[in-house]
């Protein structure tokens, strides 16, 4: 993890703690989601940026686009 870190670091700007940081954000994330009891129920995240969805079972963040999709595939499948 240690040179993909300073790779990201020098593209991004970002410094190598913030880059962690953001690395251990996503895993958390990743983690709420695969553990979900599901389907998830991912509703719009109020007050918060305008593109975040949350699962209201585990409470794992996606994007509106993904939270779109997944909404319609579950409509779908019905
Ligand atoms: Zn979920």
């Amino acid at each position: 993890m240690g040179k993909a870190i300073d790779a990201l670091s020098k593209v991004s700007g970002l410094s190598n703690k913030n880059i962690e940081s953001i690395w251990e954000d996503v895993k958390e994330n990743g983690k709420k989601l695969s553990e979900c009891s599901k389907p998830h129920d991912f509703q719009k995240e109020k007050g918060k940026r305008f593109n975040d969805y949350i699962c209201s079972l585990c409470g794992g963040k996606v994007s509106a686009s993904s939270a779109k999709w997944y909404n319609e595939g579950l409509e779908d499948g019905k």
